[in-house]
């Protein structure tokens, strides 16, 4: 049976991109070697990184001044790196989740830290409109979509100072607009590549600023010197990040992903708000996330949720637990998602409700 996946991350990928991955790991660009098993120095792979660090550059439009880097440890590792290398004296953070909440703690490690907002004592269920970032901030950090929370800012926010964002989870919905920023990663595991390389865009007038010793391998200068190429870096997630973009241009570039991003939430989320039975669990529409909606039952159901999750898997959905932290649902709508599928689970919600 054809599966749904709304896994959060790792997450669904599309076809194209898995079946040329497949093809590669039999026999890479006609080498007769597998991708896994051929130097990262050799043309071939030189070519694929290259290609891939273009279309980044040409999908997102991005303007001179920056680099596209591809580097390993997860988008917790910038968490780490942003502050080392771009922390000066002082930052502002955005508190609207576990994730920006991580990256508070590791900014700390380096100077001070100023959190302008929070939304911890909601549960994260909303996002801070009202606050006061410092002029003399080094940067303003935000998480743009709350991947556990399913709380999204798609507009940027008017700040006195250059921006940093964390986009691991709706990097590629939306244009982006550099000259507000310093810097953007997002961990390629859900809207790019499989698990194991990070995208990170940085501005390079913006290193060089602190003068504290930085680690070799935590020197953004390190990776914009040697073409993210200084140590071994995560062939095959790169690959595969290769064939994502190339799928994104042959759509229709980023605002064909947005229009369809936001068609598939518009779905779901009118099937939530139709229905007796569920309900979103993110207090302001206008927060809500169109990468990830978050729903739970209302208290008269609330026992059916495991049944729900059961009949949902009978039908081929897969991956629609909410996270372990806040229960209920959770269906992630990545790109690669089919509208289809989306399609499917709003019938599976009207004939549970229906029956129930
Ligand atoms: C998944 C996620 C992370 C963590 O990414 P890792 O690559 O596992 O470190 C960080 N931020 C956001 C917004 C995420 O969705």
């Amino acid at each position: 049976m054809k599966k749904h996946n709304f896994y959060a991350g790792p997450s669904i990928l599309s076809e194209y991109t898995i079946q040329n991955t497949a093809d590669a790991i039999l026999n890479f660009a006609d080498t007769g070697l597998s991708v896994l098993e051929v130097s990262h120095r050799s043309k071939e792979f030189q070519a694929v990184i290259d290609e891939a660090t273009a279309l980044v550059k040409e999908i997102l439009e991005i303007p001179a001044g920056f680099e596209v880097l591809w580097l390993g440890g997860g988008a917790s590792l910038q968490f780490a790196m942003i502050p080392y290398n771009l922390l000066v004296k002082k930052a502002a953070y955005l508190d609207t989740g576990t994730w920006a909440s991580n990256a508070i703690k590791e900014a700390r490690l380096f100077g001070e830290v100023d959190v302008v907002a929070s939304s911890k004592e909601a549960g994260y269920t909303y996002i801070p409109k009202d606050f006061v970032v410092p002029a003399d901030a080094d940067y303003f950090h935000y998480t743009t979509n709350n991947t556990i929370y399913g709380t999204e800012i798609r507009t940027d926010p008017n700040v006195p100072c250059r921006m940093v964002a964390d986009m691991s989870s709706d990097i590629f919905s939306r244009r982006i607009d550099f000259s507000n920023y310093d810097a953007i990663y997002a961990g390629a595991q859900k809207n790019l590549a499989p698990a194991g390389v990070t995208l990170v865009i940085v501005r390079t007038d913006a290193l060089g600023k602190t003068d504290r010793p930085i680690p070799t391998m935590l020197d953004y200068r390190t990776h914009v010197k040697k073409g993210s190429m200084f140590n071994t870096p995560p062939v095959l997630p790169i690959f595969s990040a290769l064939q994502t973009l190339r799928y994104y241009k042959q759509l229709g570039g980023i605002d064909e992903l947005e229009r369809r991003d936001v068609e598939k939430a518009k779905m779901l989320y009118g099937a939530i708000d139709d229905s007796k039975m569920f309900t979103g669990t993110v207090t302001d529409p206008a927060d809500r996330s169109i990468m990830n909606v978050c729903f739970v039952m209302t208290p008269e159901y609330k026992e059916l949720e495991p049944a729900f999750v059961d009949f949902c898997l009978a039908r081929g959905i897969v991956g629609i637990k909410g996270h372990r932290s806040v229960g209920g649902f959770r269906a992630s709508l990545y790109n690669a998602l089919p509208i289809e599928s989306v399609k499917v689970l709003v019938d599976a919600m009207h004939d549970f409700e229906a029956t129930h």
